[in-house]
């Protein structure tokens, strides 16, 4: 069986402290691509992510030997991003996504620009957040359509947003399309990965909904992982704590 691709980390990057703590415990699980995202795209005004102001603390994680992760909402924050990290080692690695709010062709077509500068960089991106397969289909034409090389693109589903009439039997977040997605990862001949925290939405439901998912054939996960969940500033209810996602990791490695 081949190796899954893990990444890992807090669903927003919130302090020095925090990012030494998921640091460490990231290498003591083997994590691939450490989650460390600077800006959150948010429904109403609140904590936006504290921006610019992390990228040296992005560059210390890289410099400390771990490859980090984030979702850049604009390309120009994609580009200072990669020009620091990968500055930062002669070899570390980088992951960009882009999220499923923010799925426009312009920001696709420009993020995968960005990314085609390095083969150190990989895009990721995820599926749109309503239920359309056409859509999904043109985010991974566009992304392919500025030249960017097929080694560095991963695809991750992150569910759709239910509708009102649809059964939603544990409540999750986000309800995942699992034909769909392995209909696109068939396709597309893509990696593709899940994430189980916005799909599922609650510790519980993120066990639950990766034991489902392990039934199809996901390349790799994406977990928010925290070191102190209850404290966290976003998504706390969905957020494992290392020891509960280390025990996770054995039902994805088991499989
Ligand atoms: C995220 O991964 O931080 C995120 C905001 O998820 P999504 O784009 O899937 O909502
Ligand atoms: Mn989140």
């Amino acid at each position: 069986m081949k190796k899954k691709i893990i990444i890992a980390g807090p669903c927003a990057l919130e302090s020095r402290e925090q990012m030494l703590i998921t640091i460490e415990e990231a290498k003591r699980t083997a994590v691939d691509y450490v989650r460390l995202s600077l800006w959150k795209p948010r429904t109403k005004p609140g904590f936006e992510g504290i921006g610019e102001e992390g990228i040296p603390l992005l560059v210390e994680a890289a410099k400390r030997g771990v490859h980090p992760g984030v979702e850049p909402l604009i390309p120009e924050h994609a580009k200072r991003v990669a020009d620091a990290v990968l500055n930062a080692t002669d070899d570390g690695k980088l992951l960009l996504w882009i999220g499923a709010r923010n799925q426009n062709h312009m920001i696709q077509r420009e993020m995968a620009k960005v990314a085609a500068q390095s083969s150190r960089i990989t895009l990721m991106a995820k599926n749109q957040i309503w239920h359309n397969e056409k859509h999904w289909e043109g985010i991974i034409d566009h992304i392919m359509e500025a030249g960017i090389d097929k080694s560095q693109v991963w695809l991750c589903h992150r569910g759709f947003a239910p509708t009102p009439s649809q059964t939603n039997l544990y409540g999750y977040r986000n309800i995942p399309d699992y034909e769909m997605t392995m209909k696109i990862r068939k396709q597309s001949g893509l990696p593709m990965l899940f994430d189980p925290s916005h799909t599922g939405g609650n510790v519980e439901n993120v066990i639950r909904i990766t034991k489902e998912a392990n039934q199809y054939d996901f390349d790799g996960y994406i977990v928010e992982v925290h070191p102190h969940p209850k404290q966290a500033v976003t998504d706390a209810e969905q957020q494992l704590t290392w020891t509960e996602f280390r025990t996770l990791l054995k039902d994805i490695k088991e499989r």
